[in-house]
């Protein structure tokens, strides 16, 4: 999702109580910044932030933590929050690649990858969400115990990531479905994305994966 250029985006972005505009500063320090010791959970891509927004209000013990490259895409984000005002969520407007500059090793406990871009050429498959070069920087902040669930429509992205995990040594396959929501178990509880509930209302399956580490 790249909208088209919004003028002053950045500005509100940057004077926004929701965004944190130098977060490598709160590297180890994001459970005082949250004033809590309550686990963090990232969404990776979040978009206009629906899902995160949703999940932070039925979780208010878990800080929630939403990422974006794209002010034009995140002030959507900001918006709503200016109307919810939850104070288990913010936002970091940044490129994933960067996260391990931001966050200590056992400082995240689940990473959400909902709808990833599919970067469908093979020259740029590392831009995937879940290549191993992803893969292998989500190791250096996510918890031991910690886990990744994605989701996506995009049968390809879908056989590429499970790929990428079933040839890691460090990630194990915990469970995985191709039609989510007929999936009993695995749909127990799910919350839908702006993107799962377009692409699954045109027909489409959706694929979900969790993961974490061995
Ligand atoms: N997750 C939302 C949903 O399911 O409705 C939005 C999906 S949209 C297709 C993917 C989003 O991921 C886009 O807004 C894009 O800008 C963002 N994104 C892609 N690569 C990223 C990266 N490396 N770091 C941060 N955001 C990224």
């Amino acid at each position: 999702m790249r909208l088209r250029n919004i003028p002053g985006a950045t500005d509100v972005i940057e004077n926004s109580e929701f965004c944190i505009n130098e977060p490598s500063s709160l590297k180890g320090k994001w459970h005082e910044f949250f004033n809590n010791d309550n686990p963090i959970h990232l969404e990776i891509g979040m978009g206009k932030g629906r899902f995160l927004m949703d999940l932070a209000q039925a979780n208010p013990n878990i800080n929630y933590i939403g990422i974006e490259r794209y002010t034009s895409v995140l002030l959507r984000a900001v918006q709503k929050m200016d109307e919810l005002q939850l104070d288990n969520v913010h936002f970091l407007c940044i490129d994933a690649k960067t996260l391990n500059e931001i966050f200590e090793k056992n400082e995240v406990s689940k990473i959400y990858l909902n709808f990833s871009d599919p970067w469908p050429k093979d020259r740029h498959a590392k831009r995937r969400l879940t290549s191993h070069q992803f893969l292998d920087v989500y190791s250096q902040v996510l918890s031991k115990e910690g886990c990744i669930e994605f989701k996506t429509d995009n049968i390809d992205l879908f056989n590429f990531s499970l790929d990428e995990i079933n040839d890691s040594s460090s990630w194990n396959l915990d469970a995985y479905t191709f039609d989510l929501h007929h999936d009993d178990k695995m749909n127990v509880g799910n919350i839908m994305t702006e993107y799962e509930e377009k692409f699954s209302s045109k027909g489409n399956n959706i694929c979900k994966l969790i993961t974490s580490q061995i």
